[in-house]
């Protein structure tokens, strides 16, 4: 299979090429006919198998048969959850559109409105929003909606799980009935078919991994230890291989920094990504971690949530996930596109619950197996009456990531940054972020 046979236009093959894509993913293999076609499409495939090229390659490619973009009348609107994520989709689309002239803007909180509202009133084709800035603007009469052709709704399971749907439902109100929608997510609980059924017409469906499992190229381990003494264990797994870039998952925002501390004081150079941390701070930290300046990222899960970092090796949960399904996400992060990668779950006996929950959605073995010096002082419980963590100790999903933006130094020409992924879904609950901590 070649990305010639899908039917891309020779200016999208050749950006192809130059980023060293050789054949298409299964999902872009099935997808881009599909959506060339005109067709509606439901495509359960989770990050990092290729998904984001699957709608964009052929929006792109429509996009590049209309006329000039038109001031404030978007043709195709990609939603996203978070502010990473559409940075990262913005990034790939100027990827791949490198050859083609289309004009693509972000557009989330966070930041001013008034260089967005430049950008739209030049004119663009596509824009890449999170839901409650995009309704700021919708309010404004910055944007108009009316001319999209095509709707994305990217990992849309998450979107609904941030309690988006209002918002997502007030956006589809103001988009013409006419149109193509595309909706993406890492897995298909029956909400997502509700949703799907309620606003597409006959979506084709396209599955390339079965619902909720993780790339058959990961191997998972877990290592039971005593709470106390995880950070310990943690840098002897680091140590293992120190130069290795590793992913790890804090499942609260002080817990991430403690822990980069920790690992700071015992030389590993570390950098925390969560929702207290400024724009800058955060684009900051990815940066070095891609750029191999610093070996760990510790992230919470909705920071994580989206990332896309090349053949990331490792990745480390400190703290196991309290819902099952974030496991998978988590996971994402490594094993992508074929790779090689390996998944380490740092697990207390507290936690056996949750473990227990996390081996029955895989139905996959997960070995388990205690480090010599590091064995629990009580083993594991994988029976029904398996200890989990107080709820008080859950991290809050939605507003935690609420933090002051800054403008961002990303490159993009008319791309605008901010970090309102949260703003319509819980915005009763919004309150004013705490002053951002440097990285
Ligand atoms: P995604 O699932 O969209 O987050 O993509 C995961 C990673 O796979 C990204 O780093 C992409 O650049 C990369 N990728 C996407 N399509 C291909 C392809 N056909 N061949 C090689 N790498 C790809």
């Amino acid at each position: 299979m070649s990305f010639e046979s899908l039917g891309l236009a020779p200016a999208l093959l050749r950006a192809l090429a130059e980023q060293g894509y050789a054949e298409p993913t299964p999902v872009q293999a099935g997808s881009i006919p599909l959506v060339l076609a005109g067709h509606d499409l439901l495509a359960a495939a989770q990050t990092g198998t290729g998904k984001t090229a699957a709608f964009a390659l052929p929006l792109l490619q429509k996009l590049s048969k209309a006329g000039p973009a038109t001031p404030r009348y978007p043709r195709a609107l990609v939603l996203t959850p978070t502010r990473e994520l559409a940075a990262q989709i913005l990034d790939n689309v100027q990827a791949y559109g490198k050859h083609i002239r289309i004009h693509a803007t972000t557009i989330f909180g966070g930041v001013g409105m008034g260089p967005q509202i430049n950008a739209l009133r030049r004119g663009v084709d596509l824009v890449i929003a999170t839901p409650g800035r995009l309704i700021d603007h919708m309010q404004q009469r910055s944007v108009d909606l009316s001319c999209v052709e095509t709707l994305v709704l990217d990992e849309a399971d998450r979107m609904l799980d941030m309690g988006f749907l209002p918002a997502l439902k007030r956006i589809l109100g103001a988009l013409p009935k006419q149109r193509q929608t595309l909706l993406f997510s890492a897995t298909f609980a029956p909400e997502i078919k509700a949703l799907a059924l309620q606003f597409m017409r006959e979506p084709r469906e396209v599955s390339v991994t079965p619902p909720n499992t993780v790339a058959a190229t990961v191997s998972h381990h877990v290592h039971p230890v005593d709470a106390e003494r995880k950070r310990e264990l943690l840098l002897h797994v680091l140590a293992q291989d120190s130069r290795r870039q590793t992913l790890v998952f804090s499942r609260t925002k002080h817990g991430a920094d403690k822990l980069v501390k920790y690992l700071e004081q015992s030389g590993v150079r570390a950098a925390a990504i969560h929702g207290n941390k400024s724009q800058n701070a955060r684009t900051k930290a990815l940066a070095d971690f891609k750029s191999g300046r610093i070996t760990v990222l510790v992230a919470t899960d909705i920071a994580a949530r989206g990332i896309d970092i090349d053949q990331l090796p490792m990745v480390i949960n400190f703290d196991l996930p309290m819902v099952a399904e974030d496991y998978v996400h988590r996971i994402g992060r490594t094993g992508r596109a074929g790779s090689e990668g390996m998944a380490v779950s740092l697990v207390s006996h507290d936690e056996s619950g949750l473990l227990r929950d996390i081996r029955k959605l895989l139905k996959d073995e997960i070995s388990i197996s205690d480090v010599p010096g590091f064995a629990p002082s009580a083993p594991l419980r994988l029976d029904a009456g398996a200890p989990r963590p107080k709820q008080g100790q859950r991290q809050p999903r939605a507003p935690q990531q609420r933090s002051q933006g800054t403008p961002s130094h990303r490159p993009h020409g008319h791309a605008q940054q901010g970090n309102g992924e949260h703003a319509a879904g819980n915005r009763k609950r919004r309150r004013r972020p705490r002053p951002a901590a440097k990285a």
